[in-house]
């Protein structure tokens, strides 16, 4: 049969394949994938069970369960600090999905999108899905992969379209400081441009909440929050997203998550209504519990050959810089794998400008993340030692 093009040219996730190839291997550590390894809290899965029971297991409408809707408007508005309407929000099946409807929605073909570097990998499959060009923009270690706004403004072009801002960020754990969105949200002004602000992990920030452009002045209008359940409850499987922005831009996802996925599963919306009940001490817990793993990696690199690490301020990735080591990112994490058992994510997978690091989710009990620090250390050490 004949393979289309976009799909024939788009790689396999460089995440799920590292994880393929220590699938089978005995005694491997993996700082792959990133997921919370802590189960959904029980009580979200006992209601969630419990509504099921009681007949939730039907089609909600497209734009989500009305239920859903009223609790994610009470709590945003509330954290917000502005009313924000259920008609002002669209449940996705994951952030993946909000991320794919917003393309969809705000691209012609050949549009482009500014896109910082390192980024999820995900934002290029979603981008060319909808027939639109990434742009990337590299940032620095040196600079704590904060971007320069200048190098923004010069990628700006007739065709952009969307800047897209992710903070706290994977692959980096950067937190944009708010003078930096404050400079991002008057290019996206002066040029009349959208914003697509990806806050997945802005429940796990070691800093208190993170800044929002959405929360700008001007921003509102013109900006678009992808969020989750995933990270911020452990509730990656359950597959419920939430976006929200101007109500006339959501009233046009819709039709996206209407014709692609009908719905967001109702069982899992019912998990994420319970989400919302559950008292804040639970969520405190694992983002606290995060960043001491986070702290423990990152005190270890520190004292390791041939590596540097900029302290992240949020979500639970390092993202080491590996470069002294003249050695490719794949090459390293290939190396790592065969010789110490230990998964690591390549950072070109990241960007082109990335291949000098590796990605490490630190979503394992300490004992086993000192366990991948011996690994490494003794990987580096023989290394370092040729
Ligand atoms: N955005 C970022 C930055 C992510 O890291 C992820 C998941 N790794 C997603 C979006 C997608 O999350 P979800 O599970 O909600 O689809």
């Amino acid at each position: 049969m004949y393979i289309s093009k976009n799909i024939e040219t788009l790689r396999f996730s460089v995440i799920r394949e590292m994880s393929q190839l220590a699938a089978g291997l005995e005694d491997v550590i993996t700082l792959g994938i990133g997921e919370p390894d802590f189960d959904t809290p029980a009580p979200i899965i006992d209601r969630a069970f419990a509504d099921a029971v009681n007949g939730h297991t039907h089609y909600t409408p497209s734009q989500g369960d009305p239920e859903l809707l009223e609790k994610l408007s009470a709590s945003l508005s509330k954290e917000r600090g502005r009313f924000i309407p259920p008609s002002a929000i669209l449940v996705t099946h994951g952030a993946m999905n909000g991320l794919a409807a917003a393309f969809r929605t705000l691209l012609e073909p050949g549009d482009e999108v500014i896109v910082i570097e390192p980024h999820f990998p995900d934002y290029l499959a979603h981008i060319l899905f909808a027939h639109g060009k990434i742009v990337p923009v590299a940032t620095s270690f040196d600079a704590g992969f904060i971007p320069d706004p200048a190098a923004i403004e010069a990628a700006v072009t007739d065709n952009t379209r969307v800047i897209l801002v992710n903070s706290p960020n994977n692959p980096t754990g950067a937190v944009m400081p708010v003078q930096t969105l404050e400079q991002i949200a008057k290019i996206a002004r002066d040029n009349d441009l959208a914003v697509i602000s990806d806050e997945v992990y802005d429940r796990i920030s070691f800093e208190g909440a993170p800044p929002s452009i959405y929360n700008l002045p001007g921003m509102a209008q013109r900006t678009l929050v992808v969020n989750s359940f995933s990270k911020t409850y452990a509730m990656t499987g359950w597959r419920i997203g939430f976006t929200f922005g101007p109500q006339e831009v959501i009233s046009q996802l819709i039709k996206v998550v209407n014709y692609s996925t009908a719905c967001a599963s109702s069982v899992g919306q019912r998990a994420a209504i319970a989400a919302l009940d559950l008292a804040p001490g639970v969520l405190g817990g694992m983002a606290s519990r995060f960043e001491k793993r986070v702290d423990l990696v990152c005190s270890r690199l520190e004292a390791m050959p041939g590596v540097r690490v900029k302290r992240p301020r949020g979500s639970f990735y390092v993202f080491v810089d590996i470069s002294e080591l003249s050695m490719g990112s794949r090459e390293f994490a290939l190396a790592l794998l065969e010789n110490e058992k230990l998964v690591v994510v390549p950072g070109y997978a990241f960007g082109a400008s990335c291949d000098g690091c590796i990605r490490m989710a630190c979503t394992l009990p300490k004992d086993r993340l000192s366990s991948a620090m011996d690994r490494l250390e003794r990987f580096l050490e023989s290394r370092m030692g040729k």
